[in-house]
């Protein structure tokens, strides 16, 4: 009887292969997820501490003249002391800023007990959630950096915050001042996102240095600052710009972007798969899935890059939406956002 399983299996197995292996000759696709949007070298996003006025009033101005978005991480105690209105902060979101979570009252997190860890959290994420209602709350940087290393106290840390965001930010954790493109080998890597503090003269002088080490290195580079002209570990005005504009210049290299949005892409990139649906003289329908369970946050979009030099597209829609392409020897280029969602190429008679 055994043996009769055994063989039954055999044959089982061999049929599946056999399937298998022809389902992907008919479908198998010559593609490449780009590691950052765009195909740009590297990625880079700039953090701003704590709720200090002078990042509404002088850096959102600044950051909007150059074009470059970026993540506030506010404290809502220190927003009240700073006469910070939700109207500063929500029009900073309009203009693409990412608002985080900093925590209700900024304290050094593994010296209070865990529940009242939870109520900072949780209670920063609800008043941002209620008073900035045009995106969600969804990472969070240490008061102090204190849950961003792997010792034992902070990893407890790590764990109680991990509910409420898909990551967090450390203060600087290594000796690189980017995290590596191989940085989170474990989903607790990006609870500990490693940045660069520009606190003094000398990292304000080394930044340009910086990002291009970041581009040489393909990672992603995330600066923080606290107070732009006014507040503590202040960067004067000047400076600021003169860092935007180093930015600036090398973003056909980096893609500048808030700090949800390139821990995003990077942990879609690593777990999503495009496959052929169906095709045929018309039309080429494909789907980007990814094994991360929520895709209400994991949104996204990731820039592929089709080789298929027969292939002349009229168009690309994906969910209604038109997607627009570039083919260069070759290679088709378009962005698309791993969920349910096929991604219907129309191709050019
Ligand atoms: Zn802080």
């Amino acid at each position: 009887m055994r043996k009769i399983v055994s063989h039954c299996c055999t044959l089982t197995c061999f049929l599946l292969l056999a399937i298998i292996s022809f389902g992907q000759q008919i479908k198998s696709l010559n593609y490449t997820i780009a590691p950052w949007r765009d195909n740009k070298k590297a990625a880079a996003s700039i953090t701003l501490d704590d709720a200090i006025l002078g990042q509404f009033t002088i850096a959102v101005p600044l950051l909007n003249k150059y074009n470059i978005p970026a993540t506030f991480f506010i404290t809502a105690s220190i927003m009240q002391q700073q006469n910070i209105t939700w109207q500063m902060v929500k029009n900073a979101a309009a203009q693409g800023h990412e608002i985080a979570n900093h925590t209700l009252t900024h304290p050094h997190m593994h010296a209070i007990p865990v529940a009242n860890m939870i109520y900072e959290v949780d209670s920063c994420n609800k008043l941002i959630d209620k008073n900035v209602p045009s995106q969600k709350c969804l990472t969070l940087a240490y008061p102090f950096g204190d849950g961003g290393n792997a010792t034992d106290s902070e990893k407890i840390v790590l764990k109680v915050i991990e509910p409420y965001c898909i990551g967090a930010r450390a203060t600087r954790n290594n000796k690189l001042a980017y995290n590596a493109y191989s940085f989170a080998t474990t989903n607790d890597e990006y609870y500990r996102v490693n940045c660069d503090v520009i606190a003094d003269s000398a990292a304000m002088v080394d930044l340009p240095a910086h990002i291009d080490e970041t581009i040489a290195g393909g990672g992603w580079y995330v600066p923080l600052y606290h107070g732009i002209e006014t507040g503590w570990l202040i960067t004067k005005k000047d400076v600021f710009e003169k860092h935007l504009q180093a930015f600036d210049k090398r973003k056909s290299e980096i893609w500048m972007t808030p700090f949800a949005n390139a821990l995003k892409y990077h942990k879609e990139r690593n777990c999503a798969t495009l496959k052929t649906v169906s095709e045929d003289n018309h039309t080429l329908v494909l789907s980007l899935t990814d094994t991360l369970s929520n895709a209400s946050v994991w949104d996204e979009p990731l820039t592929i890059n089709l080789n298929k030099p027969h292939l002349d597209v009229k168009s690309i829609v994906q969910g209604g939406h038109s997607v627009p392409s570039t083919k260069k020897e070759g290679t088709i280029t378009f962005n698309a956002t791993p969920g349910s969602e096929k991604i219907i190429i129309t191709k050019a008679k």
